[in-house]
C-alpha cells in the first residue's frame, strides 16, 4: 500500500530523516518506537505530506505522493491521522467534527462531477452528480451517528469537545478518521496525553480496528500494544530505521545496540 524509498527531511541545515525505507502492506499494524526527537512525528507527517519531504519517494496506491506535481489532497483523504492532542475543532460539536471532512470532500466531488456533466467532458460520475448536498449531509450524519454508537458516545453528538474526557476526545478523533473510510490510519502517540485510566479505552478501540484489518501506523510508547497488536515493530533513532522485526523477535532478540539500550530503559 505504501512504499517509502530513501525518504529524507531537513529543517534548514538539520537533517531529521536521513533515508527511511519501509514498506507498509494492507492490513499491517506497524508500531514505531524510538527516543524523543528521533524523527518519528516528522516521518508520520511526511507520510501524509503534512510536511514536504526534502527527497525520496512515497508510493501510495501506486502514486508517488512526494512528487510536487501530484495533487496531494486527492490522496491525503485516504489517510487518516490521529494526534497526541486530539486536534478536534473546539468550536464545532462532536457530530460536526465527524461529518466535516467527508461532507466537504463529497460536496467538492459533487461540484466537479456536475461541472463535468455540464460541459460534457465525459467520465463524469452521473450517480454522484444526481445527489444533492442535503443528501450527502444526511448520509454523513447517519454514518456519524453509527460511528458514535459504535464507541458508546451517541449521547455526546451535540456537545462540544471541551465537555469530554481525554479518552472520549481521542475515541472521537479516531472515529472522525474512520468517517473518511481511509485506507490507512496514522497515529502519533495517541495515548501519550491521556490520564492513565483512559489509556485502556483508546487502546481497546485501536485493537478492534486492527482485528478488523485496518492498516495502521502507530507511533507509541505503549510497549504492550506494540507486543500484542503490531505485526511489525520499527525502531527509529537519529532519523534512520535501526531495526525492524516481528514483535517477538524485536523484543526478545534485539540486535541494534541503541535499541537494546532503549528497551532496557522502557521495559
Ligand atoms: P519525535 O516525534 O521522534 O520526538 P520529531 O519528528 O518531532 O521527533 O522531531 C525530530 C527533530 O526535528 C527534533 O530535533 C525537532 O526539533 C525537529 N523538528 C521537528 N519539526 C520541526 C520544524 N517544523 N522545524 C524545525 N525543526 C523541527
Ligand atoms: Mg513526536
Amino acid at each position: 500500500m505504501i512504499d517509502v524509498i530513501n525518504l529524507k527531511k531537513s529543517f534548514g541545515d538539520v537533517e531529521v530523516l536521513k533515508g527511511i525505507d519501509i514498506t507498509i502492506n494492507k492490513g499491517d499494524i506497524v508500531a514505531i518506537i524510538g527516543p524523543s526527537g528521533s524523527g518519528k512525528s516528522t516521518f508520520l507527517r511526511c507520510l501524509n505530506c503534512m510536511e514536504d519531504p526534502t527527497s525520496g519517494q512515497i508510493i501510495f496506491n501506486g502514486v508517488d505522493i512526494a512528487d510536487m506535481k501530484v495533487d496531494i489532497n486527492i490522496h491525503r483523504r485516504h489517510m487518516g491521522m490521529v494526534f497526541q492532542h486530539f486536534n478536534l475543532f473546539n468550536n464545532k460539536t462532536v457530530i460536526e467534527n465527524i461529518m466535516l471532512a467527508p461532507v466537504y470532500t463529497r460536496c467538492q466531488d459533487l461540484k466537479k462531477a456536475k461541472r463535468k456533466k455540464l460541459f460534457g467532458k465525459g467520465g463524469a460520475d452521473a450517480s454522484l452528480a444526481g445527489l444533492t448536498k442535503e443528501q450527502i449531509k444526511k448520509e454523513e450524519k447517519e454514518k456519524a451517528i453509527a460511528l458514535l454508537k459504535r464507541i458508546g458516545l451517541e449521547d455526546k453528538a451535540d456537545v462540544y469537545p471541551s465537555t469530554l474526557s481525554g479518552g472520549q476526545k481521542q475515541r472521537i478523533a479516531i472515529v472522525r478518521a474512520l468517517a473518511m473510510d481511509p485506507d490507512v490510519i496514522l497515529f502519533d502517540e495517541p495515548t501519550s496525553a491521556l490520564d492513565p485510566e483512559m489509556v485502556g479505552e483508546v487502546l481497546e478501540l485501536m485493537k478492534q480496528l486492527a482485528s478488523e484489518g485496518m492498516t495502521m501506523v502507530v507511533v507509541t510508547h505503549e510497549m504492550g500494544f506494540a507486543k500484542e497488536v503490531a505485526s511489525r515493530v520499527v525502531f527509529i533513532d537519529e532519523g534512520v530505521i535501526k531495526e525492524e522485526a516481528a514483535p517477538k523477535e524485536f523484543f526478545e532478540n534485539p540486535k541494534d545496540a541503541r535499541l537494546k539500550e532503549f528497551l532496557s530503559k522502557v521495559l
